[in-house]
C-alpha cells in the first residue's frame, strides 16, 4: 500500500520514490509507488497532476486502497524516482478547500446552515447550504471568513484510531462524514471549524488569501455559493474593475458613476422607445391613407399590393390592417435586409387569406401562414422581388 505523504505534510511537493507496480491502461500506464505526494480524484475537487521520472502523470486515482498515477510511460517495478506534483495547482486547491472550511463554518455558526455538497473546479468552486440565506447573510458569511482568514489560525490535522477515540475527545466537530474507517482525520482551524477530512489544507488561513462569493443561486432548496479564494479572487476583482472601467469609458464618466449613468441611460431608452412608436403609429396613419388611394377597384373590391421596406413583420400586420375598408383585399410586402415580411389581409370578401398566403409563400419561397382574413410570412430577399410584387398584383385582381 502506498504511503500518502499528503497526509502528514500538504506543502511537500515532491519526494523519492520507489515503483511498486505498472500496468498498461487505455495507451496509458498505471504506476503504483510506495510512497507518494499525489492526491487523488476525491471528495469534489481534481487530482494533483505532475510526473514520475520522466514519465508525465495526467491523473492521479484511488482503485479501492490503491493509489495509482495515470502516466504516458511505463516505468520499471523497482525502479527509484523523483515523484513531483504540480505545485502552484495544488497550493489554489488547498487555498479553495481550505476556504470552503471557513465559509461552512461561518455560515453554520451564524445562521445554523449546514454545507451539504462540495465542488472545486480548476477555476471556482461551489457550496450548497441546506437552507436558503438571503444576500446580506451571504455578505455577513463572506465578512466573517475574511475577518477569521486574517487571524491566520493555524490549520492542523490529528488522526483518531477509533470512533470511541474521537468520542473522548470531546471536539465539536461541524461535520462528521458516515462510513469512515479508522485512522479518523480531523481538521481543525485554530479559532473555528473542526471537522473530518482526507484532503491537503493550507497551513495557516492567511495563506487562503481572500475570500470572495461570487454568486448565489437557489439550489434543492437550498443555496448554492460560488466562491473564489486567492489568487482566483484577485484576478476577479480585475476583471470586474476592468468590465466597469470599460462601461465607465464608454459614458464617458468616473468609475463610481457608472451605474448611475447606464441606469439614466436605460430610463431614456425606455422613454425614447415610447417616443418612437407613437411617431411610428402617427406615420402609419399617413402611410395607410397613401396606401388606400394607390388600391384599384376590382369588381367593387378594393385591391392593394404593395411594397415597402424597412417595415418590420408586426409593424406591417398592423399597417396593413389600417388599409382596410369596407371590401378590400391588401397584401403588403416589405423588405427588411435580408429578409421579406408579407401580410395578407382582407374585409368584406369571401377569400381565405390562409390559402392566398400559400400562393405567396410558393412565390417568394417563403413560410408562413394563418386563415380568415389575416395570414402573414417571411421569405429570403431576393432581387427578383419587384417582378414577384407585379405578378401578385395581378393574381389578386383575377382572385376578388
Ligand atoms: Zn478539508
Amino acid at each position: 500500500m502506498t504511503e500518502r505523504l499528503y497526509l502528514q505534510d500538504s506543502m511537500l511537493f515532491s519526494c523519492e520514490a520507489v515503483v511498486t507496480a505498472c500496468e498498461p491502461r487505455g495507451g496509458a500506464y498505471r504506476i503504483e509507488l510506495n510512497r507518494s505526494v499525489f492526491f487523488p480524484n476525491k471528495g469534489g475537487q481534481p487530482c494533483d497532476v505532475g510526473s514520475i521520472g520522466d514519465a508525465v502523470v495526467s491523473c492521479c486515482e484511488e482503485d479501492g486502497e490503491r493509489l495509482l498515477h495515470l502516466c504516458d510511460r511505463p516505468l520499471a517495478v523497482g525502479a527509484h524516482v523523483i515523484a513531483a506534483i504540480d505545485k502552484e495547482r495544488r497550493f489554489d486547491i488547498m487555498q479553495q478547500h481550505t476556504g470552503e472550511h471557513l465559509l461552512s463554518w461561518c455560515a453554520w455558526t451564524l445562521f445554523g446552515a449546514v454545507n451539504v455538497g462540495f465542488h472545486c473546479a480548476l477555476d471556482y468552486a461551489t457550496l450548497d447550504l441546506d437552507r436558503p440565506v438571503s444576500h446580506e447573510q451571504v455578505l455577513a458569511i463572506e465578512r466573517l471568513a475574511n475577518r477569521k482568514a486574517a487571524e491566520n489560525g493555524a490549520v492542523t490535522a490529528v488522526e483518531y484510531e477509533s470512533e470511541a477515540a474521537l468520542k473522548a475527545s470531546k471536539i465539536t466537530l461541524r461535520k462528521h462524514a458516515e462510513g469512515l474507517t479508522a485512522p479518523i482525520r480531523v481538521v481543525t482551524i485554530e479559532g473555528s471549524d473542526a471537522c473530518t477530512c482526507c484532503a491537503p489544507h493550507v497551513r495557516r488561513t492567511g495563506e487562503i488569501g481572500q475570500l470572495k462569493i461570487v454568486s448565489e443561486l437557489p439550489y434543492k432548496g437550498g443555496v448554492r455559493l460560488t466562491f473564489l479564494c486567492g489568487m482566483r479572487a484577485l484576478m476577479h476583482a480585475q476583471k470586474m474593475q476592468d468590465a466597469v472601467d470599460a462601461i465607465a469609458l464608454k459614458f464617458s464618466t468616473a468609475r463610481d458613476n457608472a451605474v448611475q449613468a447606464v441606469e439614466k441611460q436605460a430610463a431614456d431608452l425606455s422613454e425614447a422607445k415610447k417616443e418612437r412608436a407613437a411617431a411610428l403609429a402617427a406615420l402609419d396613419e399617413y402611410l395607410a391613407k397613401e396606401l388606400r388611394d394607390q388600391a384599384e377597384t376590382v369588381r367593387k373590391t378594393a385591391v392593394l399590393v404593395a411594397r415597402k421596406s424597412g417595415i418590420d413583420g408586426k409593424r406591417l400586420r398592423a399597417l396593413a390592417q389600417k388599409t382596410l375598408t369596407d371590401r378590400s383585399l391588401t397584401v403588403l410586402l416589405s423588405d427588411c435586409g435580408e429578409t421579406v415580411y408579407y401580410v395578407c389581409s382582407a374585409n368584406g370578401i369571401a377569400l381565405d387569406m390562409g390559402e392566398l398566403c400559400k400562393t405567396v409563400n410558393l412565390l417568394l419561397c417563403g413560410k408562413g401562414g394563418g386563415r380568415g382574413t389575416l395570414a402573414q410570412g417571411s421569405a429570403p430577399a431576393h432581387r427578383g422581388l419587384a417582378e414577384s410584387v407585379e405578378q401578385l398584383r395581378r393574381y389578386c385582381a383575377q382572385i376578388v
